[in-house]
């Protein structure tokens, strides 16, 4: 529909999925973009200590996915929420709960060992307790 209005429009990469496509860096295992941070500067959230996008209305229970566009787009004021979740300082509880050591109380996450851990223990499956747990 973008293309169709004359401007340039793409998916972008964000992570692995179920179906066997891998679209961030299997090294780095990062993605060529954030979508999370992406998501704070729009005013969607802050992020937690699991590194994830907490949002106002559903935790970091969220999935997302995005276009980059050209194409002139209406904006809102920026909310300036800040970056990291204000409860967080208090609750700590994803990183008690990961069962692989990733979390740490200084906002470090490892990524190898979260995917070390689904893909080694897990055989594959989302792990996904930091997002159970979190009160959010
Ligand atoms: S579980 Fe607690 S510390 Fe972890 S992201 Fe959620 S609120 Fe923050
Ligand atoms: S998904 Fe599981 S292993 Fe990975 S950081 Fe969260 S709790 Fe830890």
């Amino acid at each position: 529909m973008i293309e169709k209005e004359g401007y340039r429009a793409t998916i972008v990469p964000t992570e692995g999925s179920e179906f066997g496509y891998w679209y961030a860096d299997r090294e780095t295992l990062k993605a060529n973009m954030s979508i999370k941070y992406a998501a704070h500067c729009a005013g969607l959230g802050s992020f937690g200590m699991n590194h994830l996008l907490i949002t106002k209305d559903f935790g970091p229970r969220v999935r997302m996915t995005a276009i980059l566009t050209d194409a002139p787009l209406e904006t809102e004021e920026n909310t300036q929420l800040p970056f990291i979740n204000k409860t967080c300082s208090s609750c700590m509880k994803c990183i008690e709960v990961c069962p692989a050591g990733a979390i740490s109380s200084d906002g470090k996450i490892d990524r190898e060992k979260c995917a070390q851990y689904m893909f080694n223990v897990l055989g594959g499956l989302r792990c996904g307790l930091c997002v159970k747990v979190c009160p959010m």
